[in-house]
């Protein structure tokens, strides 16, 4: 069974903590993209949502529009949705967002449901791929025990609706460790339980406590400011 409309208005209700009360990341990382958050740009991230949830956005507001892709890549990443349960969209940019009319990768980016190799939904790692261009990413010490709390229990909220996107997720994990084992390094994630943990590589994604100064250290993956 897909989510409908209502299991997404849920959702969203559940998720309502930002990451972080001290700091507005959006502005640190804006500097270094014309001004714009990374996030809330086309150029950088494509907001993905399933139509379900689309159709739960345009109840609510026109701050959402489908997304007209400008190039061949942008038609390519369009073209791939085609026939499946979700589809591209844009907002109308930084300056308008309405906060309570974000979709749910709004809400929870930049991070996903980490899973363990058993199947254990463990806590929150991050899409890699974002490394240098998010704030947050190399500032991972500033997230908050009421968002994870809030990100683990929207998502199974998601997932009971849909265990379809458990899968996508143990998915997402397994390809995270493949990622940093290949490079020899481990990652962070950060437990339910609100402490920090490292991904050993090529360690059957075997995890250790992480100390706070070692996590400071991924600040030097972020340009100065
Ligand atoms: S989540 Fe990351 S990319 Fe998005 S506004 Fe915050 S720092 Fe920028
Ligand atoms: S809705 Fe808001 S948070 Fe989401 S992409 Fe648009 S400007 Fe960014």
């Amino acid at each position: 069974m897909a989510p409908t409309p209502k299991h997404y208005a849920q959702i969203y209700d559940r998720l309502q903590a930002p990451i972080s009360k001290v700091y507005d990341c959006g502005k640190k990382c804006a500097p270094f993209n014309n001004g714009e958050p990374v996030c809330c740009t086309t150029g950088h991230a494509i907001p993905i949502v399933e139509h379900s949830e689309y159709k739960l956005l345009q109840s609510r507001t026109d701050m959402w529009k489908p997304f007209k892709p400008k190039d061949k890549a942008e038609r390519a990443e369009v073209a791939d949705l085609k026939g499946s349960d979700c589809r591209a969209v844009e907002c109308n940019g930084a300056r308008h967002c309405e906060r309570d009319n974000r979709s749910m990768a709004c809400r929870t980016f930049p991070f996903f449901p980490y899973f363990t190799p058993d199947g254990t939904l463990f806590g929150l790692a991050t899409y890699w791929t974002f490394e240098g261009q998010c704030w947050v990413i190399s500032n991972i010490t500033i997230v908050e025990k009421p968002f994870i709390d809030e990100m683990m229990e929207a998502h199974e909220m998601l997932f009971a609706a849909d265990s379809d996107w458990r899968g996508t997720y143990k998915r997402q994990s397994a390809t995270m460790r493949s990622v940093y084992s290949k490079k020899d390094t481990r990652f962070p994630v950060i437990g339910r339980d609100g402490k920090y943990y490292w991904v050993l590589p090529r360690s059957g994604g075997t995890m250790i406590r992480a100390k706070k100064a070692e996590l400071l250290q991924l600040r030097k993956g972020f340009p100065n400011f």
